[in-house]
């Protein structure tokens, strides 16, 4: 049988993926094909909480509801009762597993005035109260804010969740595990020049890692090209949850394990992370086995 993944963290309704989201269901199709047998979606904003829905449901795979840190500058007071409301009026559904995507970005230039981070902050450590109050872990968005994030998670515990993209010290590392976080890994552990991330993805506890494409961003090293080169003719290939097995396959690589064996860590993590996938997975499995 060939390794079973799950796609942490892929934003399938983004317009990459065409205005219909066709080509969104062409590369679930493409994914499944090579053995993704779920991907979590997570939404960025308000205005995309129903969209994510939607295409979870359409596409048979899970979501998650939160306002992204690149979207707070635009998001609104009122959009923390929508996500609570959403929250609620959605809690019986199997798809929904998470708050997120959440966090904070010291990253982006005009996300780094001290007004801006504390608005973050604001709306971080609200949603990070919903998710305690709807008993849901979180998704985090962990851009050069590792320390900050970690001081807000020990003021409000959640039940875990993933730090995602995650590209920290091993310090750090060790502090989101500590406060029951998997880590995501994906097309960045692809480049050759990344050394400290490919020590980390070597060395940690193999229960550490949960893998991700966070498609269409972070393009793996295989599709990537550089400015030079794009400015020559030279297009991007557009990252998807089919590169999922390729990613798993370079970590395989790095920690000397078989692509079966990260296969099936992987996915026993992110079920951990994400209790509510668990059923969703069996379900998966069900159906494959009853696949001619
Ligand atoms: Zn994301």
């Amino acid at each position: 049988m060939k390794p079973c993944w799950i796609d942490t963290h892929c934003h399938l309704d983004a317009p990459e993926f065409g205005a219909d989201h066709a080509l969104a269901a062409q590369a679930r199709t493409h994914a499944q094909a090579l053995g993704v047998g779920l991907c979590v979606v997570p939404a960025v904003a308000r205005g995309n909480f129903d969209g994510v829905r939607q295409l979870a449901h359409r596409l048979g795979d899970a979501y998650a509801l939160g306002i992204h840190p690149l979207y707070v500058p635009q998001a609104q007071e009122a959009d923390l009762d929508a996500l609570d409301a959403a929250l609620g009026a959605h809690r019986d559904d199997p798809r929904l597993v998470a708050v997120g995507e959440i966090g904070l970005d010291f990253f982006v230039p005009a996300l780094c005035t001290s007004e801006m981070r504390e608005r973050q902050q604001h709306f971080y450590r609200a949603q990070l109260k919903l998710a305690r109050q709807h008993g849901l872990p979180v998704i985090l968005h962990v851009r050069r804010s590792a320390d900050v994030l970690l001081k807000h998670l020990r003021e409000l515990p959640t039940g875990g969740g993933i730090a995602h993209a995650f590209n920290g010290s091993e310090q750090q590392a060790q502090a989101f595990l500590g406060l029951g976080f998997k880590l995501g890994f994906g097309g960045a552990v692809t480049f050759e020049p990344a050394r400290q991330l490919r020590r980390l993805a070597a060395s940690l506890p193999l229960s550490a890692l949960v893998l991700e494409t966070d498609a269409p961003d972070i393009p793996p090293q295989w599709l990537y090209t550089t400015a030079a080169q794009r400015a020559a003719g030279q297009a991007q290939g557009v990252n998807s949850p089919a590169e999922l097995p390729r990613m798993g396959e370079v970590v395989a690589d790095l920690r000397g394990i078989s692509v079966h064996e990260l296969a099936l860590a992987t996915t026993a993590n992110a079920l951990t992370a994400l209790p509510r996938l668990n059923a969703l997975w069996s379900q998966h499995l069900a159906l494959q086995a009853a696949a001619p």
